[in-house]
């Protein structure tokens, strides 16, 4: 057959940090002791209550198809939450609900961009912004904040990048993979270039219960009425409540990007899963204890991982401030030898502590810095010590 497959869909990257959860699993089926530093979600259970929610809403029948942008019950809790922790005024119908984060940002793209439009990502990225951005017939463009500014970029870095084809910035705060936070000065001054320059704004907020030391989350719609209409808020209840399977998402925007999303969304999914959406309707109006339980237990392991890592060689990382994640600068490592060859990427790195030190780790190249890797600390803390030890153990043979 000589037929040809859609060349913007073989253009999707697939994902680097499959391969090496691929090689762990295939290790750990092999009987061996791995490590995972990889995991991009909670290791704890659902909360109960939100699990009894969903077992009443299969008894009640409610198994059947709901308004495609999902059941008012929900938006209005979703309004609610808006309100009180982002203080964001949204009304039901600013409000879709989706099958995940993941498919809200899908849907953004969707709705915002015309082919050849750029949209502005901050590096480092989440993986999937850019693979996104182009199945939208997007063009991404990248921006660098480095480790001097905390891996966040300023409002100049953003301005200087904007062209008459700018139609978006994308603002991930909590940060994957960093663990920064924006303040809310530099969030200021974001919006002034983005009001100023007429763009809107995606905010990925998927980490936002996530915050430690008492830091505050901020959302950049609720600064001012001006950049609220430009903004499209995304969350949902994967990360705060571990809730990653059940796969619920939410945006809060402009009527209008909110009625296009939705169409878009009825002819490619319908509602997201009925049963699902009343289990969030219990997550978000429910007993908040197991949030911060949660939060707590993150905190520990990461104070954990911070003081280990500043007492080894070579490597060094700034102290996460929110999400689950420690992004590891390995600019020191990489002119190192390992028996006799240069380690010279971070990818290269992360093949060495697999198949000798029985360790996952995620190299940075897709997140756009291929001199880190991301651990993740959503594994329990005997698992943390354990992995900090072999790695320990690796850098402690490492040759000039
Ligand atoms: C996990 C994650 C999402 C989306 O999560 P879903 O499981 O699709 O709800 C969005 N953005 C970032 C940065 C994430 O890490």
């Amino acid at each position: 057959m000589s037929l040809e497959l859609s060349r913007k869909a073989l253009a999707v990257k697939p994902s680097s940090t499959l391969a090496i959860t691929a090689k762990a699993k295939e290790l750990r089926q092999a009987g061996i002791d791995v490590v995972g530093f990889g995991a991009g979600e909670p290791d704890f259970d659902t909360p109960e209550n939100v699990c009894d929610a969903a077992i009443q809403a299969i008894h009640d029948g409610f198994t059947k198809y709901t308004p495609a942008s999902g059941i008012m019950e929900l938006k209005e809790a979703v309004a609610g939450k808006f309100a009180s922790f982002n203080k964001i005024h949204y009304d039901p119908d600013q409000i879709v609900i989706s099958n995940g984060g993941k498919h809200s940002l899908t849907n953004i793209c969707m709705a915002l961009l015309n082919p050849g439009d750029e949209v502005i990502i901050p590096a480092p990225y989440w993986l999937s912004y850019p693979e996104m951005v182009k199945l939208a017939d997007g063009i991404p463009v990248f921006v660098r904040g480095e480790k001097e500014q905390g891996y966040k970029v300023n409002a100049a870095q953003i301005e200087s990048a904007i062209t008459p084809k700018t139609k978006a910035l994308i603002l991930n705060t909590p940060s994957n993979p960093t663990g920064m936070i924006y303040s809310r000065e530099e969030l200021e001054a974001i919006a002034d270039v983005a009001v100023r320059n007429d763009i809107y704004v995606i905010a990925d907020e998927m980490y936002e219960y996530l915050v430690y030391d008492g830091l505050e989350h901020v959302s950049i719609a609720s600064l001012n009425e001006e950049i609220y209409k430009r903004t499209i808020t995304c969350s949902g209840l994967a990360k705060g409540y571990s809730m990653t399977g059940w796969r619920i998402g939410y945006t809060g925007s402009a009527k209008e990007i909110a009625k296009v999303m939705g169409s878009v969304q009825s002819h490619a999914t319908s509602n997201p899963n009925s049963i699902a959406q009343k289990a969030a309707v219990e997550a978000i109006t429910g007993p908040q204890d197991t949030v911060s339980a949660m939060l707590n237990e993150f905190d520990a392991r990461r104070r954990y991982m911070c003081r280990r890592i500043k007492e080894m060689p070579y490597i060094s990382a700034l102290e996460p401030k929110g999400a689950f994640y420690m992004f590891v600068d390995l600019s020191g490592v990489l002119e190192k030898k390992y028996k006799g060859e240069q380690i010279g990427s971070a990818a290269r790195f992360a093949d060495i502590l697999i198949n000798n030190y029985q360790v996952a780790a995620v190299p940075c190249a897709d997140f756009g810095f291929d001199d880190h890797i991301r651990l993740s600390y959503a594994i329990s803390i005997e698992q943390i010590e354990k992995g900090l030890d072999r790695i320990e153990e690796m850098l402690k043979k490492l040759e000039s």
